[in-house]
């Protein structure tokens, strides 16, 4: 049983770690991580604006 006990907390513990990179500053929009998971650069024209100058496209709701 101290096993599955021990499953949990890294289960939880992952589940925290992933709650802090979702309120972490800098996120990008949902479009450009769908695209990068592809394999490709997202297409719309604001977020390629925004990446030309190293930033994350707000229109898509990316933070910077
Ligand atoms: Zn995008
Ligand atoms: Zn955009």
């Amino acid at each position: 049983m101290r096993h599955v006990r021990l499953c949990a907390l890294l289960a939880l513990g992952l589940a925290l770690a992933f709650a802090f990179a979702d309120a972490a500053e800098s996120k990008k929009a949902r479009c450009c991580e769908k695209a990068e998971k592809a394999g490709k650069t997202c297409d719309h024209v604001c977020c390629i604006e925004a990446a030309k100058h190293g930033k994350h496209c707000e229109k898509c709701g990316g933070k910077n």
